[in-house]
């Protein structure tokens, strides 16, 4: 019986979610990517022998990719090796000033206890539990939904569902509700880091995104060979379960006729026939047109302000001194408002940024000998990046800011250049075309940002989007689940017979 054939466009998360959902339904699957390696923003950039993760370097959610497997007979844990981190981040303000925030949520409470008085560490547990309730309400009607929609959100639920509404907290800002629970402002300052998880402000985005605070309390992993390691592991999966990728291969254009999407043309020219296509790239490429005319329906397209947060990174291999280094550690700066500020109102880099450390070779504190150590910098920058070049002048001014804050802090990086690499906003705009280098889409501020997300279908019917610019947002698990949901409305649309003798799971593979 001929099969459904279906090309994926980009081997990010999503891509690769969609390509091993598919191949394991029994679907003719073709990936094509134009990187040289699968995992698009969860690249590693190698540093003389050293392997460093240079995206997405926090793991949550693991239960997606748990599902995932479980969904075709495998186990996770048998494929990617993950260890629970006990400290889930380190905060630093200045030499003296630090606060650890851990797994366990009473050493969190006690922790906040003694750093700012019992008052405000009862005061956190009404955060832990009000960002447990907002989770728990818009899991299914929204996470896992294939397309955002408020009237779902609040119909799953019946009349119940709208009295719910106040409590996931859409009309008010993240910042407003954060002055509500912690009277410390660096307490604020700690919890409202969570809305740049989403490439937002935690002064213009709703206290919704407090939920990413749940999130990461349900746990963190670090995962053996990195976060690559993931898609690795998910790339043979997909080629195991009979999918064909092809890496170093640019599509041009998405073939459509008739109205209907039905197949590629490749850079080089070759086209390559499809009944539906997925396209993992940012939905500002589909509406910039960088997939033809025609495709460019499939998307609405991004106003410069409304695009999320860039970044500058230093990938490193250097010693370090000072500072005890846990796994993930945040720098903050002096004027939080400021900084947000200078990206979002003035399209510049802040004067003085908030600066995360991704040490990689430490895992639950565990001490580094004298020798280097493998290091992401990370400072949030505007996405301006198809506007501005970021010359050598501009970089060092930049690296002099964000060493200076860590300094502050006590930690000095001695990294020669020669074992550093820099990327800009301009060079994330390059790997990640149409974007301006913003990382994780359109932002999200303002309570209807979400729902402007576009779901797994378009107008265009076979052709699909999946990926951290759709909904249900960024972040490696949100993306994956937006490849889960691709996969499962392509496989609603063409009404496919099951026939996945690989899984032995005749009509059994629940993509929802
Ligand atoms: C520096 C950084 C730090 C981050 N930190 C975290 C974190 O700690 N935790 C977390 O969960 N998330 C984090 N994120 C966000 C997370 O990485 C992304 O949301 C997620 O990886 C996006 O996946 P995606 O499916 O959208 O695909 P992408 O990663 O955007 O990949 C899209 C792929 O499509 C390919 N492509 C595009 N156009 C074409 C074409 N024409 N032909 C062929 N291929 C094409 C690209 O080459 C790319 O490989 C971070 C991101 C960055 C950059």
């Amino acid at each position: 019986m001929p099969r459904d054939r279906v090309v994926i466009v980009g081997a990010g998360i999503a891509g690769l979610v969609s390509a091993f959902a598919l191949a394991a339904r029994g679907l003719d699957v073709t990936l094509i990517e134009r990187a040289a390696a699968p995992g698009g923003k969860m690249r590693q950039l190698a540093i003389g022998s050293a392997q460093i993760d240079s995206g997405p370097t926090v793991f949550t959610m693991r239960w997606v990719f748990d599902e995932l497997f479980a969904a075709v007979g495998r186990k996770f844990a048998d494929h990617v090796r993950l260890r629970p981190l006990e400290i889930l981040a380190r905060h630093a303000w200045d030499e003296h000033t630090r606060l650890d925030l851990f797994a366990d949520e009473e050493r969190s409470v006690e922790a906040i206890g003694d750093f700012a008085g019992a008052a405000e560490a009862a005061r956190y547990r009404s955060f832990c539990r009000d960002s447990r309730r907002i989770y728990e309400i818009l899991e299914k009607p929204f996470l896992r939904a294939s397309q955002p929609s408020m009237g779902r959100l609040i119909g799953a639920n019946g009349f119940r569902g709208l009295m719910q509404l106040p409590q996931i907290k859409p009309f008010s800002s993240m910042w407003s509700a954060l002055s509500q629970y912690f009277h410390d402002p660096r307490l604020r300052q700690l919890f409202g880091r969570y809305a740049t998880y989403c490439g937002s402000s935690p002064f213009t985005a709703p206290a919704t995104l407090m939920l990413v605070a749940h999130v990461e309390r349900e746990g963190v992993w670090s995962i053996e060979g990195g976060m690559h390691g993931l898609a690795a592991a998910l790339a043979d999966g997909a080629k195991s379960l009979g999918a064909t990728i092809r890496y170093g291969q640019e599509v041009s254009e998405i073939l459509v006729s008739c109205g209907r999407a039905n197949g590629v043309k490749l850079s080089s020219g070759e086209r390559i026939a499809a009944d539906a296509v997925i396209v993992n790239a940012d939905v500002a490429a589909v509406a910039n047109g960088l997939f033809g005319i025609q495709a460019r329906r499939a998307a609405a397209a991004i106003p410069a302000r409304a695009r999320s947060l860039s970044a500058m990174t230093w990938s490193v291999a250097a010693k370090t001194s000072g500072f005890p280094l846990s796994r993930h550690n945040v720098f903050f700066s002096g004027d939080y408002a400021a900084e947000f500020d200078d990206i979002f109102g003035h399209d510049r880099l802040p004067h003085e940024p908030t600066v995360y450390v991704c040490a990689q070779d430490r895992d639950a504190g565990n001490a580094i000998e004298a020798g280097e150590e493998r290091l992401l910098v990370l400072v949030n920058a505007p996405a301006n990046g198809d506007r501005q070049t970021y010359d050598a002048a501009e970089v060092e001014q930049c690296a002099q800011r964000t060493f200076g804050v860590l300094e502050r802090c006590g930690l000095r990086i001695h990294r020669p250049p020669e074992t550093t690499r820099v990327t800009t906003p301009a060079d994330f705009n390059n790997l990640f075309p149409a974007t301006g280098g913003a990382l994780y889409g359109r932002s999200s501020h303002g309570w209807t940002a979400s729902f402007q997300r576009p779901g797994a279908r378009t107008r265009i019917p076979g052709l699909y989007l999946a990926g951290g610019s759709t909904h249900p947002g960024p972040g490696v698990p949100m993306a994956a689940l937006s490849g889960r949901s691709a996969a499962a409305s392509l496989m609603t649309d063409l009404g496919s017979i099951i026939q996945s003798p690989k899984t032995a799971m005749r009509g059994g593979m629940s993509m929802r």
